[in-house]
């Protein structure tokens, strides 16, 4: 008979995965689970929480932030002059030393997402090349569980099933890729855009109809059977979407087109603020929030869910794997500049960048980030993010938290931002204030129903005891930028913004099932192209960090 029990009681709880909306609940743990309270009244528990007061949420889940792999390392290096600035992060007893600037350490990453209230993160673009490195860096990054989306929108493999037609060979290609990887959802970023610009000075797709040479495919085509391939293998999570045109004034219609070209599949648009622009081509006097038609198109279809990629005024790195993107963004601001190509897999583009408020295009991004969180009117299909670092650090959370909970304050900033912002967007106009209930759908219960996450954004019985507690406050920016308590798999790691404990955290992956007759023609490409044995290339069990693999099922 168990009886190893902790109790957190008497808490107000938002879990609105299971329809408790600040009600008083008690929450009782065993074995790093929420389980259902002992029906032995005799049964004690080992330990007691009393949460009387406070307010209690399933763990934070970022599903889209860059945290690990070689880019997130490029920029560490390449920003010392931020890190040289920066509050150091100072070893304690149980804790290692780090570094913060945009781009924080390993360490560090794991240290603050823990005491910010969030329990688990993805990193949104890892080439499967560059796999093992990633899976090196979360052996570093504590306290959180952690997976990677693996790029493929212009991988030559894929690239060359498309051209032929082929949904079992790229199906299959795909079951393969994700299980050497040890990785959790295919992303595409710029479909087809990243090689044409390998191939062409300053090329780039202008729109997903435009066809990449040698490969003689369309970003639509890309699109459109990888989507397609997700969805047969039932994974978790579908496509994740990084679109074609991203920045651009007019590239709404891209995005448009993107939803379309899903044709009906499930998929996922991320940082979608960089994608809702109206105006001209290359032309900053029109630029436009198209959010409205964007959001409408959300609101009607249920195949496709966001998530933001907020931006925040101030200084920060962007870092991306659309190769043509960070060029742009180096060539608008004048900054140095990082480009890498990942043989046959992918590009990489790193620039500093900084978001002012008297700019009228980076006030615009701003709004149209609010816009998105507002004009959708289902919380369950937009998720919280500021594609980390690219529109701002996570820790500007608590800070987004406010702007869509408290008008006044939304309207205090709109009012520091350029003054024709407000002719170019409604956000002036939206009433909307967020509930704490729907906060917790858009930071936790949201993304793990993305994510396909059934123990995790929930607070019911199965579910892993990953839990943040916060002290209520009038300044929804103060009361979760310090939670009280964060418990991780049912450990009280932070008390007051102590860190108490550190636990390493788990590895999500998949292991879609797949043919394995294509390995043979797989292994042979391979050998005929790549740097690498193809018996180098797939990542072991054991090289993973508690490994937690995701079931794929229909
Ligand atoms: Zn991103």
């Amino acid at each position: 008979m168990p009886t190893n029990y902790f109790l957190i009681k008497n808490g107000y709880v938002y879990d609105p995965a299971n329809g408790i909306n600040g009600q008083t609940r008690d929450l009782w743990i065993l074995n790093g689970h929420i389980v259902e309270p002992p029906s032995d009244p005799t049964v004690q528990p080992v330990r007691i929480l009393d949460a009387a007061g406070l307010v209690i949420m399933p763990g934070g889940i970022d599903m889209h932030c860059h945290i690990a792999g070689p880019k997130v390392n490029t920029a560490r290096k390449m920003r010392p002059e931020e890190k040289r600035k920066a509050e150091p992060v100072r070893r304690t007893a149980i804790t290692h030393s780090g570094t913060m600037g945009s781009v924080p350490s390993t360490f560090a990453t794991g240290y603050k997402y823990i005491g910010l209230g969030y329990t688990t993160a993805f990193d949104a673009a890892v080439p499967p090349l560059a796999a093992r490195h990633t899976h090196e860096e979360f052996h570093d990054t504590p306290c959180l569980d952690k997976g990677f989306y693996v790029l493929m929108g212009n991988n030559h493999y894929v690239m060359q099933a498309v051209k032929e037609k082929d949904p079992e060979k790229l199906r299959n290609f795909m079951g393969w890729l994700l299980g050497a990887a040890k990785g959790y959802a295919p992303k595409l970023v710029n479909p087809g855009g990243v090689e044409v610009w390998k191939h062409h000075a300053s090329g780039n797709v202008s729109g997903i109809d435009e066809i990449v040479d040698h490969f003689d495919v369309s970003p639509r085509q890309i699109i459109s059977m990888l989507a397609r391939s997700a969805n047969e293998l039932h994974l978790p999570h579908p496509v994740h979407i990084h679109c074609n045109m991203l920045g651009m004034p007019g590239n709404w219609t891209t995005t448009r087109d993107t939803m379309d070209a899903l044709e009906g599949s499930r998929g996922h648009l991320t940082h979608i603020q960089f994608h809702s622009y109206g105006g001209g081509e290359g032309d900053e006097n029109t630029f436009n929030s198209k959010v409205a038609p964007l959001a409408d198109y959300i609101n009607t279809h249920d195949n496709i869910t966001v998530d933001v990629g907020q931006v925040l005024f101030g200084e920060t790195t962007s870092m991306t794997g659309d190769g043509p993107l960070g060029y742009f963004l180096a060539n608008v601001y004048g900054t140095k500049w990082f480009s890498a190509d990942t043989e046959m897999e992918s590009g990489c583009g790193i620039a500093p960048i900084k978001y002012r408020n008297k700019s009228l295009v980076h006030a615009l991004q701003w709004a149209i980030g609010l816009e998105w969180y507002l004009m959708v009117n289902d919380p369950w299909k937009v998720a919280m993010s500021t594609d980390h670092p690219n529109g701002g650090s996570f820790l500007a959370y608590p800070q987004i938290i406010r702007l869509l909970m408290d008008r006044a304050f939304r309207e205090e900033t709109l009012q520091q931002c350029h003054p024709l912002v407000r002719e170019r967007c409604q956000l002036g106009d939206l009433t909307r204030e967020y509930t704490l209930n729907e906060i917790a759908i858009i930071t936790r219960a949201g993304p793990a129903r993305m994510l396909g996450l059934k123990h995790k954004g929930h607070l019911g019985p199965g579910a892993d005891a990953d839990i943040t507690i916060y002290s209520p406050h009038e300044n929804k920016q103060t009361m979760f930028e310090l939670p009280r308590y964060v418990i991780k798999a049912g450990e009280i790691l932070v008390d007051d913004g102590d860190i108490r404990q550190v636990l390493d955290g788990r590895t999500l992956h998949v292991t879609p099932s797949f043919d394995p007759g294509a390995e043979t023609d797989i292994a042979s490409w391979f050998e005929q192209y790549y740097s690498i044995r193809f018996r180098n290339y797939p990542v072991t069990d054991d090289y993973l960090q508690d490994p937690r693999p995701v079931a794929c099922t229909p």
